[in-house]
Order: C-alpha cells, then sequence, then structure tokens
C-alpha cells in the first residue's frame, strides 16, 4: 500500500502546529535552561513532540523517493535518513510520556535521577538506531535497494509500547490532578496515536503512524496549550482558572509550596481617582515587576487587586525572604505614563499543605485578609492564617445558622440600684454551631458586620425579642423594657425604620417595651443617617442607649447632642479601674458627668461586690453583670426575675 501521502500529511500538520504555537500562541515562551527544567515544561516537550513528528515523517518522506530513485549513488542518503528517521522516531513515545506526566503534574518534584531511570530504554534506542551502519539490525538496504526491517526492530516497537505504558500508567495514576476536559483530550490522544501505531505494526508498508499522531497532537495542541482562557487579559498573566489548575496538580501530586499573596490595599482609592485604563496600566506595571522577580509561569493575576505568586522548590526562609523582597517595592511609587500612585500592599505567605491543604480554602485565604491588613499589618503569615481560617470557618457558621434560624436569644437581667430589682434586660445573641460550638458574640458579630449579616441577624433578635415580650407579660415581672443591640450597619438600610415597625406592630408590643442599644463608632460616617433615624424613631416613641461608651470612639459633644436614655459604660473601663488609679478616676468622672446631664447610666460587666459598690458609689444608677446574672435562656430569666423580685 502507497501511504507516503500520509507522510506528508504528518509533516503539514506538524509544521502547522509548530508554526501555530511557537509564532501566533506562544510567542513569548522562553523554555527552562536546566536539564530537569526542561523535561518538566510541558510546553517543551509539546514542541519537541512536534518536531519528533515533523522530522520523523520528513526523513520518510524522503527516505521514500530515493528508494524510488534506488541507485548506488543515492544509497548513502537512503541510509542517511533512514537513521534520521529512526532517531527522531524513537524519540516520540517518551516524549509522549513525559508529555502525558507534565500535564497531570507526575514530574514535579523528581530528581534528576528519575529522569535518567525513566530515560535509560529510550537512550539504548538511540545508541542501536545510531550504530545501525555498523550493525545493521534495526533495518537494512538490500543489493536493489530496498529497505527491510532489522532483527532488532522488535526492540524498538517493545521499547516504544513500554513507554506508551508509562504514560497510560501515569495518566490513570494522577488521574484526579487535571480537569476532565484534559483527561479527555489525552484519552483521545492516546487512543488515536495508538490506532495509528497498531495500523503500522499490523500491515505491512502502511505509514499512518505518524499522521495519526500528528491529529492527535493537534487536538492536544488546541485544547491542552491553547491557554487563552487562562490568560488574565488586563495583564497577560496568569489567570485566577491558571492559578486553580495548577495549584490542584501540585495539591493532587502530594507537593510542598507555597503561595505569596500580594494584596493592593488601596488600589480601589486608585480607583475612584482614574480611569479604568490607567488603572489596567498600573496593574500591567506591578505584573511586570513581579516577572523580573519571579518567573512569569508562577505569577497569576488572582483578582483585580490580588496577584498570587507559587513559590515551588524553595525553603521556607526563601520564601519569607522572597515575600519582604516584594513587600520593600511597595515603600516607593509607581510610575506609568504621566500617573504616579504610590500603591500599598500586604502580603500572605500560605504553606502548603502546612497551612492548608484545599483549593478552595487557599482562594478563601487569598481573598480575604483585607481587614488584616487595613490595621497597618503588611505581612500575614501562619499564624495569622490560622486566624484567617477560623474567620473563614465562623463566617460559614454564621451564614448556615442564619439560613436555618438556628441563631438563639438570650437575656440577661439589668438591676436597678433605686429599687434594687430587676428592671430590664439586654437581649443577646447566641451561635451554637454543631461543628465548632459556642461562638462568641464578640467574635462572630464584627464579622457579620463585614460580610453583610448583621442586618438578618439584628432583625432576627429584634423579632424573638418582640416575640418574647408578646408572649410573656414582662411589666408583671417588673421588666420595663428590653433592651436589643442595633448595628450602626443596619441603620444604614433605607428601609431600616419601616421594617422594625412592621416586626414591632405584628406583635402588638409597644414602643416603650423596648430600648435600642448602639455602640457608636468611626463608622457613623458609614451611617450618615444615624441622627436623624434616631430622631425619626424618638418620636415615633423609641429609646436608645448608647453602648459600651468611652471605648473606640465615643465623644462627650455626641453625649449632648443625641437624645439617649441609657449609656452603658464599657466593662474594659470598670475593670481596668480595679488596678489603675487613673482609669478609677476617669469611671467615676464619666458616671458623674452623664448622670448630670440627665440619664441613666448602665454599669456593664460587674462580677464582684467591689466592682458593685465603686460603680453604685459614683452615683451608677443601673447594673448588668454576672454579679447579678449571666445572659440565659429565656426560661431561666423568667424563673430567675420571678424569684429575684419577689424577695
Ligand atoms: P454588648 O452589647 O456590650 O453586650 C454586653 C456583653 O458583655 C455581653 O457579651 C455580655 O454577656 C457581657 N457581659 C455582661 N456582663 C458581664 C460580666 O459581668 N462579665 C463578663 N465577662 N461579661 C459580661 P456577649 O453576649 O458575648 O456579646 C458581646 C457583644 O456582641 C455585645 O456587647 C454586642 O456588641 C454584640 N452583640 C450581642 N448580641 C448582639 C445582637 O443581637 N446584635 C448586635 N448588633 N450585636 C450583638
Ligand atoms: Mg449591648
Ligand atoms: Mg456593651
Amino acid at each position: 500500500m502507497n501511504t507516503v501521502a500520509f507522510e506528508v500529511a504528518a509533516f503539514a500538520l506538524s509544521l502547522f502546529c509548530i508554526v501555530y504555537s511557537v509564532i501566533v500562541k506562544r510567542s513569548q515562551y522562553t523554555p527552562p535552561r536546566d536539564f530537569i527544567g526542561k523535561l518538566s515544561s510541558q510546553h517543551f516537550i509539546f514542541l519537541n513532540l512536534l518536531s519528533n513528528v515533523l522530522l520523523s515523517s520528513l526523513a520518510s518522506v524522503v527516505g521514500y523517493f530515493l528508494e524510488m530513485r534506488g541507485s548506488a549513488e543515492v544509497v548513502f542518503f537512503q541510509h542517511f535518513f533512514h537513521i534520521l528517521y529512526y532517531v527522531y522516531h524513537t524519540a516520540l513515545p517518551v516524549s509522549f510520556a513525559l508529555y502525558i506526566m507534565n500535564v497531570n503534574g507526575a514530574t514535579l518534584g523528581r530528581k534528576k535521577s528519575f529522569f535518567l531511570y525513566l530515560l535509560t530504554l529510550f537512550l539504548l534506542s538511540e545508541m542501536l538506531v545510531l550504530s545501525n551502519p555498523f550493525t545493521h539490525l534495526v533495518f537494512y538496504i538490500d543489493d536493489s535497494f530496498i529497505y527491510h526491517r532489522g532483527p532488532m526492530i522488535l526492540f524498538q516497537y517493545l521499547s516504544g509500547l513500554a513507554y506508551v505504558f508509562v504514560g497510560v500508567f501515569f495518566f490513570f495514576k494522577n488521574k484526579a490532578a487535571i480537569p476532565k476536559k484534559d483527561f479527555l483530550t489525552i484519552a483521545i490522544a492516546i487512543i488515536v496515536a495508538l490506532i495509528g501505531i497498531l495500523l503500522q505494526a499490523f500491515i505491512p508498508n502502511c505509514s499512518v503512524e505518524l499522521f495519526f499522531e500528528s491529529v492527535a497532537f493537534l487536538a492536544m495542541m488546541l485544547l491542552l496549550e491553547d491557554r487563552t482562557a487562562e490568560t488574565d487579559p488586563t495583564t497577560g498573566s496568569g489567570s485566577r482558572s491558571a492559578f486553580i489548575r495548577n495549584v490542584t496538580k501540585l495539591l493532587e501530586t502530594g507537593q510542598k509550596f507555597s503561595v505569596i499573596g500580594i494584596k493592593l490595599i488601596n488600589l480601589e482609592f486608585y480607583s475612584s481617582l482614574f480611569s479604568g485604563q490607567d488603572i489596567d496600566l498600573i496593574l500591567q506595571k506591578v505584573y511586570g515587576w513581579l516577572v523580573s522577580v519571579y518567573p512569569s509561569d508562577y505569577i497569576f493575576h488572582f483578582r483585580n487587586e490580588d496577584f498570587a505568586i507559587i513559590v515551588y522548590n524553595h525553603t521556607e526562609s526563601e520564601v519569607e525572604e522572597l515575600a519582604n523582597e516584594l513587600l520593600s517595592k511597595f515603600e516607593h511609587t509607581w510610575q506609568s505614563e504621566d500617573l504616579t500612585a504610590r500603591l500599598e500592599a500586604g502580603v500572605s505567605v500560605i504553606r502548603i499543605p502546612e497551612d492548608s491543604d484545599s483549593v478552595a480554602e487557599i482562594s478563601q485565604i487569598l481573598s480575604a485578609p483585607n481587614s488584616w491588613f487595613n490595621n497597618g499589618q503588611r505581612i500575614c503569615l501562619s499564624d495569622d492564617i490560622n486566624l484567617i481560617k477560623r474567620d473563614l470557618l465562623i463566617e460559614k457558621a454564621i451564614r448556615l445558622a442564619v439560613d436555618e434560624r438556628r441563631l438563639k436569644v438570650w437575656y440577661q437581667p439589668i438591676w436597678s440600684a433605686e429599687t434594687g430589682k430587676i428592671v430590664a434586660a439586654e437581649a443577646l445573641v447566641r451561635l451554637f454551631d454543631p461543628v465548632m460550638g459556642h461562638i462568641s458574640s464578640e467574635e462572630f458579630i464584627p464579622l457579620a458586620e463585614k460580610i453583610g449579616l448583621i442586618s438578618d441577624i439584628g432583625s432576627f433578635v429584634y423579632e424573638e425579642t418582640c416575640d418574647f415580650i408578646s408572649r410573656n407579660d414582662i411589666g408583671k415581672l417588673g421588666i420595663e423594657y428590653i433592651e436589643v443591640n442595633l448595628s450602626v450597619y443596619q441603620f444604614v438600610e433605607d428601609e431600616i425604620i419601616d421594617k422594625l415597625e412592621r416586626i414591632r406592630k405584628a406583635y402588638g408590643i409597644r414602643p416603650e417595651q423596648l430600648n435600642l442599644e448602639i455602640t457608636e463608632s468611626a463608622s457613623s460616617d458609614e451611617a450618615p443617617n444615624l441622627n436623624s433615624r434616631m430622631l425619626e424613631m424618638n418620636s415615633l416613641g423609641y429609646s436608645f442607649s448608647l453602648d459600651d461608651y468611652g471605648s473606640g470612639y465615643s465623644n462627650l459633644i455626641r453625649l449632648i447632642n443625641s437624645k439617649y436614655k441609657n449609656v452603658k459604660i464599657d466593662k474594659y473601663i470598670l475593670w481596668n479601674s480595679e488596678n489603675n488609679k487613673d482609669s478609677a478616676r476617669l469611671l467615676d468622672s464619666l458616671i458623674k458627668i452623664i448622670r448630670s446631664l440627665g440619664m441613666n447610666v448602665i454599669q456593664e460587666g460587674v462580677e464582684t461586690e467591689v466592682q458593685l459598690k465603686r460603680v453604685l458609689d459614683s452615683g451608677c444608677n443601673l447594673i448588668q453583670g454576672y454579679y447579678f446574672c449571666k445572659p440565659v435562656p429565656e426560661d431561666e430569666f423568667i424563673s430567675f426575675v420571678k424569684n429575684f423580685n419577689s424577695k
């Protein structure tokens, strides 16, 4: 059968693939310089595969035409081109096996000796080919200038087959390390190539193998080597999905590595000043610099303000050194055309597998630590990463509890110094997670505010409290009102007053039976309508407590200008006053000033008789603290109050 046309087609196809890969698609590709680097570079091996098909098909076609001439003048060239054919053809199966191993990460972390063992059979086959002019073991050309296979040709085929098996073995072994699409592409490529090999092996003079292989490689080029979707359009770096594919591969093959996250903390600020195009220029500038510090294959533009670098084959101290080097660059300004930006960055170092071993968690950690960097910290190492992970778990627990309405509301009594009775209570939310157990409000409320769930939690507690009041005649128990905490973030909502009113009316309770606690903070700026909304609610009959006074951003002017019924002094001021005379004087003066302004003072955190005496002596008229009772579930609260107030 004359199948030379197939070889010509294989030549044309592989030539096309090489030109397309080298010139059109990956013109910026620079092959690694070292031996292991070359053998572990997927694209380098791919180009090698294509070159082997190209050169063996070229040699085969030339050999065919020389054989047609069949004369003593060309017999030398006949030999030459057949040897050339075998040299490149022998390299094909081993390149194929290496290619599969590169796609699914089986070459990662391997030492030089691994590659040398892997190449032994290939080197033996090549030696056999190169010694053929003396041994005629692979092929020979008879006196009529006709080509014949030699006795050792079987060895060549078996060695090729062995490499196909090695490839198939690693293909299945590291199946989980690659996306399904890549797995299917390789499976199809293997089947197509095997069909070609078998046809050529069993049908004499049927040279279709190279053609089938070049078709398989064309599919691989289009589906595996074309990483357009994995290229970030803004910077030209690897995209988020490229990052995820690479991390998955490293995780699935059990590698130890680190991910350095670089967060441009104030990029948003520049986004509000500059055009989108200018921001792109800045990002390109940052990427350009990163590339000058670390190889581009490992740098990814993870999200708008986030870059991630996969650091592989480095010791822990080298990684930290690199992280610090990256950070130091951000002490300078960035210049791009006529733009100048002073970017601030925060760097996090995630060690894998010690700090995390899941790609989803790594992505979450990289996206998370904005708030970490906002307080001036610029580098996040292992301990911080563990705290970030805890925050992520709590975040998940909050979302679940809100979805499943699993939050609980407990009540803590407030005692009046004037009557000696329990006259009020504070409603406090409780989160019990099936896995993490009890999570303190002090830990999860600030997180809920950050992730936008505080409004749901606040409404839930408010509604539960209204329900509690409507079911129990609290006035009869001696309870005038229940304090409910509202976050300033809830006051951002336009609907807040309507919402609270709707709930209250649905339970048929009076606004006077509630008292709303607000902690003022710098974030009062985030709720510019706080004052006007409070005034509106005052006119509807609601009253307010200023919570945690003396901590954070509370100031005296606000006290005069806002109409608070109660001021709750932060428990830490009380606790500090026990061993700090200045704090004690401050506490005493605060209580006196607030009382003189006509407001009630609730001291929270009273645990001992000494503390109680101290605040009562200063004139505090309401007490909340473990000295009387901890926050307790509704039933316990009712029996406590019944019992206490009947004394
Ligand atoms: P907060 O509003 O200042 O509530 C008082 C906190 O002090 C409560 O902590 C209470 O259990 C605790 N406490 C009271 N007396 C004592 C005492 O004698 N000793 C000690 N060690 N602690 C005492 P909790 O329940 O953990 O709440 C912490 C914070 O979480 C609250 O501080 C409040 O800011 C927030 N929070 C709780 N529930 C809600 C809610 O429903 N909505 C909002 N927005 N925030 C809430
Ligand atoms: Mg409170
Ligand atoms: Mg408080």
